[in-house]
């Protein structure tokens, strides 16, 4: 792969053309999928191409191909040209610009035990039976769901300034679901996934047998649960419900495309516009979001991004305050940043970079607190845990989320479980009521593999860490009557 990055390199650079890059990705993916007792899916796929993208005269051409050799390298070179000079003939006022990136000759590998590909299709397929046979033993129980996805990608990137980068990155998730039956009503409770760049110790290290039997339990317990009170309550969230309300709210909204107006598909835009860059106060003043793509384990850490920018870590919001976003060369150029903060990525050799979420984490506080110590101070309020439903805006601004599972709080006490309870807030009054976070020893770093952007859609990945954290007066309802 090196020898042909090297060779586009020597090509390229003979082009009148501002900018060229190539992409040569091999991308493995293992998707194991049982219901009850029955495997549905056993995919075992493996894809591998090269992408080029060109810059000529301040526009972007892009070119794509399963065929990886010097022949075809130079076949799609001189296409992306070609796309890139007729995109330059409609491209107007517009036009790109890179923002400054140092040139990097560098290998990232993530660390992993356990080559996840190692491990026998035979022992996964039965952990993932065990689970479901576990499950179906619960009285009350009619469906189960259990699933498994294993990864790896090896990608040679070089550009026309120089860089040479090879990465190999590994990611391991697995999760499941009970369905119910009974008391006139259905519901479901979900092992919360958790997804994380490393080997198959990760699903190993999960407790996903041990935990089945309370997963089945807690379903059924659901259809005695009664539907909240509706009204301004406090919440207590737990951070695999918050990484998805993190996602939505700030993930999103600050990624610098839509920023800008340059991406506006699936609700599209966003209210975090730059001119409150620094004095808008999107939070309380202990809300700090960190993004962190050189977090270890983190789904968006990746050692360099797919534009060959390397991998940082910078505030997003810093004590409540917008103070900066996620970005590609291209967009960081357009508000004169002197750097793109390494968020552009393609989901595939023949998929464009765009920019995408980081690796987006709400930081725990310093001052040392449990979960139960945040649930004390609530007089009326909810406990939640999970996922469920959720929709936002164009702008990013009203919300409604959902969960999996949900408790009453009365007078500092978690109390009866209860069902359906949805919150709605607006962004910025939702992360300004936010008034008590646990500590670093309660913080799990939960993300996902499927955030969808982009038109074609393309699917990414990235964490979404979070505490446990308390919010005051948030308006609750009830999902369904
Ligand atoms: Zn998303």
């Amino acid at each position: 792969m090196k020898e042909l990055a090297l060779y586009f390199q020597d090509i390229a650079r003979r082009e009148s053309i501002e900018y060229a890059d190539i992409r040569i990705g091999h991308y493995r993916t293992q998707f194991l999928f049982l219901q009850d007792l029955s495997p549905k899916a056993i995919n075992d796929f493996e894809r591998m191409g090269l992408g080029i993208r060109v810059l000529y005269d301040g526009a972007w051409g892009f070119a794509s191909s399963t065929k990886i050799e010097k022949g075809e390298i130079e076949r799609v070179l001189k296409k992306a040209i070609e796309i890139a000079k007729a995109s330059s003939i409609v491209r107007g006022d517009y036009r790109v610009k890179l923002a400054q990136e140092p040139v990097h000759m560098d290998k990232y590998v993530v660390p992993i035990e356990i080559d996840p590909f190692e491990v026998p299709i035979n022992e996964k397929i039965n952990l993932l039976y065990g689970i479901n046979d576990e499950m179906l033993k619960v009285k009350g129980i009619v469906k189960t769901y259990s699933y498994m996805e294993l990864r790896r990608r090896d990608q040679t990137f070089a550009s026309t300034e120089g860089s040479l980068i090879e990465t190999t990155i590994f990611t391991s998730n697995a999760g499941y679901t009970a369905y119910a039956v009974g008391n006139n009503d259905t519901q479901s409770r979900s092992f919360q996934d958790y997804p994380l760049n490393k080997g198959y110790e990760h699903i190993r290290s999960l407790k996903l047998k041990e935990n089945a039997e309370r997963i089945a339990n807690e379903a059924v317990m659901k259809l005695y649960a009664a539907e909240p009170d509706e009204g301004n309550m406090d919440l207590v969230l737990d951070p695999s419900n918050l990484s998805l309300t993190i996602h939505e709210s700030v993930g999103h909204p600050t990624e610098l495309d839509r920023v800008l107006g340059y991406e506006a598909n699936y609700a599209g835009r966003s209210f975090a516009t730059p001119e409150k860059l620094g004095n808008f106060k999107y939070g309380s003043s202990i809300v700090n979001f960190v993004a962190d793509n050189t977090l270890p384990s983190g789904l968006a850490t990746t050692g360099f991004d797919d534009e060959g920018v390397e991998c940082q870590k910078w505030y997003i919001i810093k004590d409540g305050i917008l103070v900066d976003y996620s970005s590609t060369r291209e967009v960081a150029a357009i508000l004169g940043f002197p750097r793109s903060r390494g968020s552009a990525r393609a989901d595939s050799f023949s998929s464009f970079p765009i920019n995408r979420i980081p690796n987006l984490c709400l930081m725990p506080g310093d001052e040392s607190k449990t979960p139960e110590e945040l649930i004390s101070d609530v007089r009326r309020g909810v406990y939640i845990e999970g996922r469920g439903s959720y929709s936002i805006d164009q702008m990013r601004l009203n919300f409604q989320f959902g969960g999996d599972l949900f408790y009453e709080i009365k007078d500092g006490k978690k109390g009866r479980m209860l069902k359906n309870v949805i919150y709605q807030s607006i962004t910025p009054q939702f992360w300004n009521s936010l008034d008590g976070v646990t500590d670093k020893r309660f913080w799990e770093p939960r993300g996902f593999l499927t955030c969808g952007k982009g038109e074609p859609s393309q699917s990414a990945q990235m964490t979404n860490g979070a505490p446990y954290a308390r919010f005051r007066n948030v308006k609750v309802g009830r999902g369904r009557r």
